[in-house]
C-alpha cells in the first residue's frame, strides 16, 4: 500500500539526497550555469568561468576538474585542493540484452539506480510528436542494427577507463543505432507500490537529486557517443520511482537537460502513476521546459485500478483526468495513456472497449501505449497471450483510439518495464 504520508510533499524534504560519503563539498554536477557562476564569483573568479564549467560538465561530459582545460591550470589545481569535484553519477555496471538494449546500474552516492538504453526505441514513446519511426526502422540495414551478443553479457564499464578507450567504445556503439530511447530513474526505489512492478518491492529509499537525474543522461550519452542536435534520442522518465513524488528535483533535472545539455523537452516524456498535486504543478510549467505527459493508467476502471495500483484509492481516474485537463498541450501534442496488459486481469476485449470509452470521455487528444506485462519473481500475475494482446490492440484501435504496442525490450536482463529492481544477474 502507498503510505499516504509519502505522497505528501512536505514529507519529501527529509528524503532528499544524502551526499556521497567522504565528499568534502557538494558535487558541481547538478548546478546550472548561473549557480556555477555564483560559485566562481564567490571564490574571486570572473562569473563567466561558471559558463565554462557548465560547458565542460554538460556538453563536453568531462568527469574531472583536471580535464577542464578551458580553465587556467592554477584555478583547476585550486578547485581540486579546495575539495571541489565534478561528481557526475557514473555507470557502475552494464548489462547487454540479446536485443541490443543496455541496462545500467548508475552510481548515485552509496546506491545505484537503473537507466535503460534502447537503440531503435520501443515503438512506444517517440517523444517528438511523431509516432515511432516504422519507416526509419525499415530503412535500417542489417549492418546498422545492433551487433548484440548471442547471450546476455555483463559489460564492465570501469569508471577508470581512459579517454581513448572511451572514445573507441563510443564510436563502436554509435555505429549500431539510428535512433534510441533512454529510460531514466527519478528515485531510488518507489513508494507507489503498483502490484505488477518489481521496483515496488524495493520500497522508497530516497529521492534522486537533479544532478543524479540529469547525470544518468549525460553518462549514457557519453558512453553511446550521442551528439546532441544530431542524434534522435528520446528520454522517458519511466525508470525507477515516481517523478511527481520528487517533483522539484525532477523538474530541476529536466531544466539542466534542456538549458545546459541542450535537449528539447518535446523529446522527453514523463510518466506518472497519477499524483494529482504533481500533475497540477506540472500544468504550470513553461512549455519550453515541460516534457510531454504520460499517465500510467493500466486498468479500464477504478475497481480494477485500485486493486493493481493502490494509489488509485487516493486519486481516482476522474481526479487524475481532471488534473491532466489543466495542462495546456502544444499543437499536435497528445497525452499518452500507458496500459499494462495482465493476463485475465486487464487484457480482455471488454476491457479494451471500456478503455476506449474512458479515453473518449476525457476529451483529450490522446493515444494509448500497450505494454504486455513483463514477468518478475514474486509478482502474482501472468503474461498475456500474444493472441490476447493482439485482440486488445485491434479492439482499441477499432474504436478509433490511436494505439501502439510497445516492443518488450531487454526482458532477458530485467530491463523491461516494471522489471527494474537493480538485479545484478545478466
Ligand atoms: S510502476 Fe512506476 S510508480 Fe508504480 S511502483 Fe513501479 S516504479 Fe513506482
Amino acid at each position: 500500500m502507498l503510505d499516504p504520508d509519502v505522497a505528501s510533499e512536505s514529507k519529501l524534504v527529509s528524503l532528499d539526497a544524502k551526499r556521497p560519503s567522504g565528499a568534502s563539498l557538494p558535487p558541481l554536477f547538478g548546478l546550472d550555469a548561473e549557480a556555477l557562476s555564483t560559485r566562481m564569483a564567490a571564490s574571486g573568479e570572473p562569473a563567466w568561468r561558471g559558463k565554462q564549467l557548465a560547458e565542460a560538465l554538460y556538453r563536453q561530459s568531462l568527469r574531472e576538474i583536471s580535464e577542464i582545460t578551458t580553465l587556467p591550470k592554477d584555478l583547476r589545481q585550486r578547485l581540486v585542493a579546495e575539495g571541489w569535484q565534478v561528481g557526475r553519477p557514473q555507470i557502475a555496471q552494464a548489462f547487454k540484452s540479446e536485443d541490443g538494449t543496455e541496462r545500467y546500474l548508475v552510481q548515485a552516492g552509496a546506491e545505484t539506480v537503473e537507466t535503460v538504453w534502447m537503440p531503435e526505441g520501443d515503438d512506444g514513446e517517440s517523444g517528438d510528436g511523431t509516432e515511432a519511426g516504422a519507416e526509419e526502422l525499415r530503412s535500417v540495414s542489417p549492418q546498422q542494427k545492433s551487433h548484440a551478443p548471442s547471450n546476455p553479457q555483463l559489460l564492465a564499464d570501469s569508471v577508470q577507463s581512459s579517454a581513448p578507450e572511451r572514445a573507441s567504445r563510443e564510436l563502436l556503439s554509435h555505429s549500431t543505432w539510428r535512433r534510441a530511447t533512454l529510460c531514466v530513474s527519478s528515485q531510488v526505489g518507489c513508494a507507489v507500490n503498483c502490484q505488477f512492478c518489481l521496483t515496488a518491492k524495493l520500497g522508497l529509499q530516497r529521492n534522486l537529486t537533479a544532478g543524479e537525474i540529469a547525470g544518468q543522461v549525460v553518462s549514457v550519452f557519453a558512453r553511446q557517443g550521442v551528439e546532441v542536435g544530431r542524434d534522435r534520442v528520446n528520454l522517458v522518465f519511466m525508470g525507477m520511482g515516481e517523478p511527481f513524488l520528487n517533483y522539484d528535483n525532477f523538474m530541476a533535472g529536466v531544466r539542466l537537460l534542456v538549458k545546459e545539455v541542450g535537449l528539447s523537452p518535446q523529446r522527453m516524456t514523463v510518466s506518472t502513476s497519477g499524483i494529482v498535486p504533481g500533475i497540477e504543478r506540472f500544468a504550470q510549467e513553461r512549455a519550453d521546459v515541460r516534457p510531454k505527459l504520460a499517465i500510467s493508467l493500466n486498468a479500464p476502471n477504478d475497481a480494477i485500478r485500485a486493486e493493481i495500483m493502490p494509489i488509485n484509492r487516493k486519486w481516482n481516474i476522474e481526479a487524475v483526468v481532471d488534473a491532466v485537463r489543466q495542462v495546456t498541450l502544444r499543437p499536435r501534442e497528445r497525452v499518452t495513456f500507458e496500459y499494462v496488459l495482465l493476463a485475465g486481469v486487464t487484457d480482455q476485449p471488454a476491457h479494451a472497449r471500456e478503455v476506449a470509452r474512458l479515453v473518449r470521455r476525457t476529451g483529450l487528444p490522446a493515444k494509448v501505449n500497450l505494454i504486455a506485462w513483463n514477468p518478475g519473481p514474486g509478482i502474482p500475475y501472468s503474461m498475456p497471450a500474444p493472441a490476447a494482446v493482439e485482440a486488445f490492440r485491434v479492439t482499441l484501435a477499432g474504436e478509433g483510439i490511436p494505439t501502439y504496442l510497445r516492443k518488450p525490450r531487454g526482458r532477458d536482463i530485467y530491463a523491461a518495464c516494471g522489471q527494474l529492481k537493480r538485479t545484478v544477474e545478466g
